[in-house]
């Protein structure tokens, strides 16, 4: 195979050609996209379509597939990513349906950009769907995206072939605006801990809350938080945006923890400031002393103390 093509639109067959895979955005097609893929049919014989939302065209050979893939892209169709990547998103058809609470299409689109093709360990699939009826099977992906109302629910570890699994609900909806970084911090978190595993491997041999807190807690130099209150029901602080606003307020002379409540998930007694976000203020243990510090004061704190710099 044409090495440019590796985990990349062209699948070989039982007779030794190739099927072309394509995924269309979102799975929409345009009629010069239809036009593009009847004239190839008519070239190449068989079409298919998949259960992934994408589109086979069957009896291809290797020496066609730059021509194959030429003529896709004048019409702006994409080769599907295959292989171990995270795969093409599948999305459900919210920006028709009545059942929709949010129109999920954009959102489709963005994560598609930003994520697929991304090598991982196993293929790593997506689906996002915009209301609980779920018609793209969000329970069946390794990351399944349902719109409720007031944001989203996550699902993960699902998966379907030989040894099916549904993916386990995260206990929180999710906010729309901290939606796309909450996908990209999972795909990066199992990058960091699987084992050649598919998510719902990793997350059988770790537990769900041992992966959580390794792909969604704040770990910078000389800073690390619990998950916060965007993914803990116990949650006050945003613990992220203290993290953001602590970054970019200058460099950290020494070792913080922030925790999202008074159970002081993050806490580490080693470490030289252990703050705890409470609901109009913080509380920040320094080796031994507790100071209360106003919720707008937290920087000019770190500073006056010397940590911040
Ligand atoms: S998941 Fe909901 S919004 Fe999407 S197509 Fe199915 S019923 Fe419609
Ligand atoms: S400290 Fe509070 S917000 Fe943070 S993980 Fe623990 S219980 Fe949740």
């Amino acid at each position: 195979m044409t090495k440019s093509y590796t985990n990349k639109g062209f699948i070989q067959q039982l007779d030794g050609t190739y099927a072309a895979l394509i995924h269309p955005v979102n799975g929409y097609l345009e009629s010069d996209q239809l036009e593009s893929i009847q004239r190839l049919a008519q070239r190449y014989g068989t079409v298919k379509l998949t259960v992934a939302q994408a589109i086979m065209i069957f009896g291809i050979m290797p020496e066609e597939f730059e021509q194959v893939a030429n003529e896709l892209q004048k019409v702006g169709l994409p080769l599907a990513d295959i292989g171990p990547v995270v795969r093409n998103v599948k999305v459900c058809t919210s920006r028709y349906c009545k059942h929709v609470i949010k129109d999920v299409t954009p959102l489709g689109t963005e994560i598609n950009h930003r994520l697929a093709g991304l090598t991982t360990p196993k293929k790593f699939k997506i689906a996002i769907n915009g209301c609980p009826n779920s018609c793209v099977e969000a329970q069946l992906n390794d990351l399944g995206i349902v719109a409720v109302p007031n944001g989203y629910w996550i699902y993960l570890g699902g998966k379907g072939g030989r040894q099916p699994e549904l993916g386990t609900r995260m206990d929180m909806v999710i906010r729309e605006e901290h939606l796309v970084e909450t996908v990209e911090w999972i795909v990066k978190g199992y990058l960091q801990v699987a084992q050649g595993e598919r998510l719902g491997e990793v997350i059988n041999r770790m537990g769900l809350l041992s992966f959580l807190k390794t792909a969604l807690t704040w770990k910078s130099k000389g800073l690390k938080t619990c998950i916060g209150a965007r993914y803990c029901k116990n949650g006050i602080g945003d613990v992220h945006a203290i993290a953001r606003m602590v970054s970019s307020s200058g460099d950290l002379q020494g070792k913080v923890t922030i925790s999202g409540c008074g159970n002081a998930c993050a806490r580490d007694a080693e470490w030289d400031y252990n703050i705890l976000a409470l609901k109009d203020r913080y509380w920040v243990y320094k080796k031994g002393s507790l100071d209360i510090v106003d919720i707008d004061q937290l920087s000019d704190y770190l500073r006056r103390n010397e940590i911040l710099k």
